[in-house]
């Protein structure tokens, strides 16, 4: 059985690219039939993030990115494990890579080292300051072993190193990138275990991917320069490596990797923003993997049947804000009325547009309102914006072509008609609506744009907007009769 992991760090926000690793995870997983795990890597202390992990596990959970094995969340937001071959978070893992460490060290495949930071530093600084690469220069590996325990004896603070042999050609297959070869004279001697007695990322994935059974490495290809260590260290240990798959990066439209700097790159944003899972997740399935054929869109049931790794890029996918936008409006446009409403409540709440309750209470109107304007919404958080001006008894500025219309001469005629059909009904709706342009048609002699953009002139000050019933329908009888009054001084 395929068994795959996603193994975050939890440092920050949730990058949008970590939402692709975790997405071709389970859809290979789910694909296959195999088994998709989350693993959380927090070897390193000091860069761990306060509700990082939370974050990460709720962007999960929120894009429907399920996984049967690992650290989980429940609705508490409590964490907890599930699973046989746990404990799934590192630091819980410590006394197991000791056992390995060991291993390599008796084997002769790892090394003590006892070189200070001042050393390191200014090994550095003269090997950049000739034109080489910082690279480890073995000094520690020629240690005797009466120095080694001696020094360990006296607490001497240390590291412990991986040994490569000299000029020794690493090779390894990588799905996306086919055949990597990379010889141990341009590889440095990893440090495996560091002063505090954590491992590093390096020992712990290795023993942690083979400890669970992991058959398929999906994963960034900023991680594709550690692999050949990582295979040295499996042949080291003697098991045997999984599958690679390098997943080329996220680029921005400069073609830079992309990052904070050029905008919103954290799931969290693109939900605060209003974006719809299904097409967040959509989107990004298609940075970087394309389908046998053009179909664009996808449910997440269908990305499970079609996703493959042979058809994933070795080039980078360009982050298109413009395609997510125009895939989201395809959603918003075919999503479910209700459930789309429920979605754009927070937003109209959030904008202080109305109180949750009063929205709660209005869910028929806003319904309508959701409906009228969704056409025009890339994401929810405008949906506040389209709607201001139906909540707002007074008619607002008047567009200068508006002014224009105006002038012309049936305008008076229809105003009156207009308030006088209004007035006379108990409620707007849109048969009302559709009943009385039939009557002042027949009635006024007043038809096509001269009605209907008239109408509109008349309650909105603006040529165009939403469907005409709808608009009225939204408004309402007191308001329209309000804005009727109110325009007449423009006739
Ligand atoms: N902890 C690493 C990260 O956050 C995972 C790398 C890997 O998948 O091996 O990127």
């Amino acid at each position: 059985m395929n068994v795959v992991r996603f193994a975050p760090s939890p440092t920050g926000f949730v990058h949008i690219g970590s939402l692709r690793t975790a997405l071709y995870n389970y859809l290979f997983a789910k694909k296959t039939g195999g088994k998709y795990l989350l693993r959380v890597e927090d070897t390193d202390q000091s860069r761990l993030v306060e509700g990082a992990l939370e974050g990460m596990l709720n962007a999960m959970a929120w894009a429907g990115i399920d996984h049967s094995e690992g650290v989980m969340i429940d609705e508490n937001q409590n964490i907890y494990q599930s699973g046989e071959n746990g404990p799934y978070i590192q630091s819980q893992r410590l006394e197991i890579y000791k056992t390995y460490m060991k291993q390599l060290i008796d084997s002769g495949h790892a090394y003590y080292c006892f070189c200070t930071k001042d050393r390191l530093d200014s090994l550095r600084e003269s090997q950049k300051s000739e034109g080489n690469t910082a690279k480890y220069d073995g000094h520690c590996k020629s240690l005797t072993k009466e120095q080694v325990e001696e020094n360990l004896k006296n607490n001497v603070p240390h590291v412990i190193r991986l040994k490569l042999p000299e000029n020794y050609d690493i090779t390894f297959n990588d799905i996306v990138r086919g055949q990597v070869t990379v010889n141990t004279n341009d590889i440095d001697d990893q440090v495996l275990m560091k002063t505090d007695g954590f491992p590093t990322y390096h020992m712990a994935v290795i023993v942690d991917d083979h400890l669970m059974g992991v058959t398929h490495v999906i994963r960034g290809e900023e991680w594709l320069p550690s692999t050949p260590k990582h295979v040295y260290l499996y042949q080291a240990l003697g098991w045997e490596a999984p599958t690679f798959v390098h997943l080329p990066n996220i680029l921005n439209n400069d073609r830079k990797k992309l990052s904070k700097r050029q905008g919103d790159v954290a799931v969290e944003d693109f939900k605060k923003k209003g974006y719809l899972k299904e097409a967040l997740v959509n989107y990004v399935a298609l940075l970087g993997w394309s389908p046998d054929d053009n179909q664009e869109i996808f449910t997440m049931q269908e990305l499970e049947q079609a996703f493959n790794l042979e058809k994933v890029s070795k080039s980078g996918g360009v982050f298109d804000v413009a395609k997510l936008n125009w895939m989201n409006n395809q959603y918003i446009k075919a999503y479910d009325l209700d459930q789309l409403t429920e979605l754009c409540i927070p937003f109209v709440v959030e904008a202080g547009l109305m109180a949750k309750e009063e929205a709660d209470s209005k869910k028929d109107w806003l319904k309508l309102a959701v409906d009228t304007v969704r056409e025009s919404m890339d994401y929810l958080m405008i949906f506040p914006e389209k709607i201001k001006l139906l909540l707002e008894d007074h008619v607002g500025e008047i567009e200068p072509d508006a002014m224009e219309f105006f002038k012309l001469d049936h305008m008076a005629q229809l105003s009156d008609a207009l308030e006088a059909k209004i007035s006379a009904a108990d409620v707007i709706t849109e048969d009302f609506v559709g009943v009385m342009f039939k009557e002042i048609q027949k009635e006024n002699s007043i038809k096509g744009k001269d009605l209907f953009m008239g109408t509109r002139v008349l309650l909105t000050g603006q040529m165009h907007g939403p469907d005409i019933k709808k608009l009225l329908t939204l408004l309402g009888k007191e308001r329209l009769l309000v804005r009727i009054k109110e325009s007449r001084k423009n006739l």
